[in-house]
């Protein structure tokens, strides 16, 4: 994927069929799908693909363990439907880009009988609600094997634990894979391109063109587009109001934080669920990467463009990381940390029993404005970003093209990278270019079969096979990958997204910055 083709080909393009706005997870997904019904698609993000709330979740894929127990309590047939489906995506989204994602263990200690027995009915009803597409067996553990499974945790008070399964996502890099299929298809798609203004036609107030500014370069551009597709997440109210200023606001954002620890704070591969906070929240810990995260928060907040991680959240996480550990962790030991902001609908608010962002279903909904015709997605979850693109489309065709549906085929796409992909091709790297087998498993992990297309960069300049920093396996080829083939644009495209080292380790990230603008000077 190259930046200048994509404007070569916006230029050369009369008019699309569906021109998306909005390149999250939720509009990557619209792209790809749209592209596979065979309808021509254009899809912009005025930051980077995955910049906004994409990039800053808890990165797990899951049907909601939480929301089940509100169903549950509440008797909520609604909720309840909704944590299947999500359960069933979950097979999907981890079969689709087998090299980003993974099944994860994860444990819910507990400190009396009582908890075992309620922890243990509820995950093994959220197991038995996942039906074929379960992906292992929730177990009753007793402290011993608790403790055998995390033995950072305090022993003292403990007396079991709950043994159930998730998945886990990068969620970057999945949002990437999913732009770079939905290219690979036939979309345009440019990052760092702003939407500005619509024009109407004047019969009928449909939208007929939309005015957006090249953010790199400074060139504005006007598209013509059947459709229309607001995709913004948090941000969908404005596009909303340049469409038709009569449009109420339907979102309201919660703000959730977390922070990343060291490796060594829990070494092993099981993720920590705290099902209940003192102020109600539910908190993982889970092994990320080389890191633990630790998160998140739920509270709401203003919109903002880059919301930034505050004291008293890193002060509130680290409290309950130290209710559970035996070892003492201090706020030093902290490596990064991110916050993101949670699209939810006004809906659910006003039906929920107070305004409390926590007790809200982080459900969709499509709404299809009658007069512009402008089609905004809006509410979701990571999870469920495939069938968001799905009754965004199904409706499209229904609502705005008045044409039969074509059917969705995205359930068995193979996103870019999952491809003939085996965790085990990374010995055949080690072999073929002489990297460390700590290099050559990153390398796999985050390129899936294309990482072989990153190495081949060293083939005449071996240097590109050094590493950024010592203490991380990264090396310097994939600086010059992200810019040349990934779209990466800015530093922090390359570092946040694409690496994924500034999410890992602030500190290192700073040092390696002035390589990586050297880098971006002259790729440019
Ligand atoms: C703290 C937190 C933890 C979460 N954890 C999980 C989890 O573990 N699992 C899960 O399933 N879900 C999770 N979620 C929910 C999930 O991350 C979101 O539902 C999802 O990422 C939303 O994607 P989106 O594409 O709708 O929005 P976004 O990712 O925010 O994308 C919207 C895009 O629109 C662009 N945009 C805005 N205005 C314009 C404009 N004028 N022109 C062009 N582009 C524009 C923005 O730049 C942005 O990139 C979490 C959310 C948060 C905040």
């Amino acid at each position: 994927m190259n930046r200048q083709e994509q404007i070569s080909k916006l230029q050369a393009t009369k008019e699309f069929d569906i021109c998306i706005i909005g390149a999250g997870a939720t509009g990557a997904g619209i792209a790809l799908d749209a592209t596979m019904r065979g309808l021509k698609v254009l899809l912009i993000d005025k930051g980077d693909f995955a910049g906004q709330t994409s990039s800053k979740s808890t990165k797990l894929i899951h049907g909601g363990v939480r929301y089940l127990e509100q169903a549950v309590k509440k008797l909520d047939w609604e909720q309840f439907k909704m944590v299947r489906k999500s359960l069933r995506e979950r097979e999907t989204l981890l079969k689709n880009a087998p090299h980003l994602t993974r099944p994860l263990a994860l444990i819910t200690p507990c400190f009396n009988l009582f908890e075992g027995i309620y922890y243990t009915i509820g995950m093994k009803m959220y197991e038995w609600i996942s039906g074929s597409q379960s992906i292992a067996k929730s177990e009753w553990l007793s402290k011993k094997e608790t403790l055998n499974f995390i033995p950072e945790l305090k022993a003292k008070r403990l007396s079991s634990g709950v043994l159930y399964y998730d998945g886990q996502l990068d969620d970057a890099r999945y949002c990437l894979a999913i732009v770079q299929s939905a290219e690979a298809n036939g979309a345009v798609v440019l990052n760092h391109a702003e939407a500005l203004k619509f024009s109407k036609n004047e019969d009928n107030g449909k939208l007929k063109s939309l005015n957006i500014k090249d953010l790199i370069v400074g060139n504005e551009f006007t598209i013509n587009s059947r459709v229309f597709v607001n995709a913004t997440g948090p941000f969908a109210d404005s596009i909303r109001k340049m469409a038709s200023s009569k449009l109420k606001p339907r979102i309201k954002v919660s703000r959730g934080a977390h922070v990343v620890l060291p490796r060594e704070v829990m070494k092993g591969d099981t993720a920590i669920l705290v099902p209940k906070t003192d102020d109600g929240r539910v908190i993982f810990m889970i092994p990320w990467q080389d890191q633990v995260l630790v998160g998140t928060t739920d509270e709401a907040d203003e919109l903002s463009e880059n919301p930034k991680l505050e004291d008293y959240e890193r002060t509130y996480l680290l409290e309950y990381v130290n209710r559970y550990f035996e070892k003492t962790v201090t706020l030093d030991q902290i490596k990064s940390g991110f916050a993101g902001l949670r699209p939810l609908l006004q809906a659910q608010l006003q039906t929920a029993m107070n305004s409390d962002t926590k007790s809200l279903v982080r459900d969709h909904e499509v709404e299809i404005d009658r007069r512009s015709k402008l089609v905004s997605i809006m509410g979701g979850k990571w999870t469920t970003y495939r069938l968001m693109a799905k009754d965004t489309l199904d409706e499209i065709y229904k609502e705005v093209l008045k044409k039969e549906i074509v059917k969705c085929t995205s359930e068995h796409q193979i996103l870019h990278g999952g491809e003939n992909y085996h965790f085990e091709d990374w010995q055949n790297l080690v072999y073929q270019y002489n990297i460390s087998d700590w290099t050559a498993q990153h390398l796999v992990k985050k390129y899936g079969s294309k990482a072989k297309n990153v190495l081949q960069l060293t083939d005449n300049q071996k240097d590109l096979k050094e590493l950024l920093n010592p203490e991380h396996p990264f090396i310097k080829a994939e600086v010059i990958y992200a810019i040349q083939e990934e779209m990466a644009t800015t530093v922090d495209d390359v570092l946040e997204r694409r690496l994924g080292l500034k999410l890992r380790d602030e500190v290192v990230s700073k040092a390696v910055e002035p390589y990586v603008q050297e880098v971006l000077m002259k790729n440019n």
